[in-house]
């Protein structure tokens, strides 16, 4: 194999395999450099996200769910099921066979468009070389034209609470547990935190939530995080706002968590304890001390808008850089390199990334939130429309929630689209597509949507942002 690639990749996360994939697409000649190994012992393609992150959360989510309703909500349709049971261990394999064929195809895509493999440590010398270190300690230097840095992020670990992985967990060990904790204490109620505690919780553990902050989802529309903390409350979260982790003892198979609040100081006692407090990004003997890439302020690699860190021909995108951890952001700086690289001039819209937390009901949004735009001192109008006036909620039985649409009040431009409910990802994404064109509330009212769907609860809200909407009584006539 030639050493030298127009393209080299360092992680095969969504950021990295995309990127790699983009680029071989784009008539480049690219490796990526991957050296996370799944639970099968061999190399595993796909990064935080198909390995440990995004899809296995999603398929404990979908199995919970499914169970929950089986359980619980069937006979309001007139289903009776009898004695439902849950087989926690093969609800894990289902995550797990989900997880292989993912991460397999992956593997496929990387030979269909000509992607070579590097298996394992990538590290950035001077000059745009990277050496690529074996798991048996041989070390091999490439050369590169571009070097695009994906190297992802880890989950933080904190002093009081270290991970042991068996009675204090982090994200990855909460999605292996082999049957439901009798109690669950979870610290850090953000969407790591809620979405492994709702699993759960919907499987018989008693969940407590320990956060920090006094507010609850401070990066959410308020009145939507408002809305979170009543019905995640009502499903038996114990959600704990200002309190503050500050010592774990482990006794046996238990651990006691000891948390200062307004009420002072406070001890619990769990069977296990996720610790959800946030990743930090993945740096460790990543740059060589010559390698020219800066840091910023908080351990991130420092690049501009385009991801182009301080060394010419060298790009960090995803968690390893500023801006949302998340997939999807981190795809779409993967394939803005890529083309930038083949000489094209794309851009990623950050003022246009949803945010999703995929509880039930969902919590979405895009754009601004209403705090946001009151503290910049914009005047909106803001139109809610609520999933209990939806026909086709209704007949789902799934009514919890609202979306809200806030536009600008001089020029009706929708500056932000936030929901919980039912399909609330969903719903969101449409709100994404309107505002990508600068639609205005108005044009989204004037769309014919099918009936019945969820999405007429876009429509109406866009129609309330103007006290027009149809089957709510308007705050404001027009
Ligand atoms: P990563 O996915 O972290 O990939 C980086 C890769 O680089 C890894 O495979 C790592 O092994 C490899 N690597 C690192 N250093 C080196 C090196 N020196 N040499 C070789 N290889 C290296 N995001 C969403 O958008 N939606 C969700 O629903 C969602 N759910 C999540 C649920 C959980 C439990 C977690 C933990 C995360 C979730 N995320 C979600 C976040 C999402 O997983 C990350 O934002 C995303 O994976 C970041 O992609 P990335 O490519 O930057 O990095
Ligand atoms: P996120 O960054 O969205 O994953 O959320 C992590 C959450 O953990 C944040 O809301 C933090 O405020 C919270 N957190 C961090 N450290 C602690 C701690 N020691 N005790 C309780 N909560 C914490």
């Amino acid at each position: 194999m030639s050493d030298k690639f127009d393209v080299i990749v360092i992680g095969a996360g969504p950021g990295g395999y995309v990127a790699a994939i983009r680029a071989a697409q784009l008539g480049l000649k690219t490796a990526c450099v991957e050296k996370f190994k799944g639970q099968d012992g061999n190399l595993a393609l796909g990064g935080t996200c198909l390995n440990v992150g995004c899809i296995p959360s999603k398929a404990l989510l979908d199995s919970t769910w499914k169970y929950h309703e089986a359980k619980d909500g069937l006979a309001v349709h007139g289903i009776s099921t009898g004695d439902v049971k849950m087989d926690v261990p093969a609800m894990i394999g289902r995550k797990n066979t989900i997880i292989k064929n993912l991460t397999g195809g992956i593997a496929g895509l990387f030979k269909a468009n000509g992607v070579t493999t590097l298996e394992g440590h990538g590290k950035v010398l001077a000059n745009r070389q990277v050496e690529v270190t074996g798991t048996d300690g041989s070390a091999k230097v490439y050369e590169a034209a571009n070097i695009i840095i994906a190297a992802g992020s880890q989950p933080i670990d904190i002093p009081p609470a270290p991970v042991d992985q068996q009675v204090i967990v982090d994200s990855t060990g909460a999605l292996e547990f082999q049957a439901a904790p009798g109690k669950l204490g979870v610290i850090g109620a953000g969407v790591i935190g809620l979405e492994l505690g709702s699993v759960w919780s919907r499987l018989g553990s008693e969940v407590t939530v320990i956060e920090a902050q006094d507010k609850f989802l401070t990066t959410v529309d308020e009145q939507v995080s408002k809305e979170a903390l009543k019905v995640l409350t009502k499903q038996g979260l114990d959600i704990r706002l200002g309190a503050r982790l500050t010592a774990t003892e482990v006794k046996g198979e238990q651990v006691v968590v000891t948390f200062a609040d307004a009420n002072g100081e406070q001890q619990m006692t769990f069977d296990k304890l996720i610790v959800a407090v946030g990743r930090r990004p993945e740096t460790k003997n990543l740059l060589a001390t010559d390698s020219g890439v800066n840091l910023d302020e908080r351990g991130f690699i420092f690049v501009d808008d385009h991801c182009a860190t301080s060394v010419p021909g060298v790009y960090a995108i995803g968690d390893v850089v500023r801006g949302p951890m998340l997939a999807h952001k981190a795809s779409e700086e993967g394939v803005m390199v890529a083309e930038r690289i083949a000489g094209q001039k794309p851009q990623v819209n950050y003022d246009l990334i949803p945010g999703v937390i995929y509880t039930h009901p969902e919590i979405a949004g895009v754009g601004k939130t209403e705090q946001q735009l009151k503290a910049e001192g914009v005047a909106v109008n803001v139109g809610v429309f609520p999933f209990a006036a939806s026909g086709r909620a209704m007949a789902a039985n799934d009514t919890t929630g609202f979306v809200k649409i806030i536009a600008d009040a001089t020029t009706d431009r929708v500056l932000g689209v936030h929901a919980i409910g039912p399909s609330a990802a969903e719903l969101v994404q449409q709100g994404a597509i309107a505002m990508e064109f600068g639609s205005s509330a108005e044009d989204i009212g004037m769309m014919v949507f099918s009936h019945p769907t969820l999405s007429e609860t876009v429509k109406e809200a866009a129609l309330a942002v103007n006290g027009a909407a149809i089957h709510v009584a308007n705050r404001k006539k027009r």
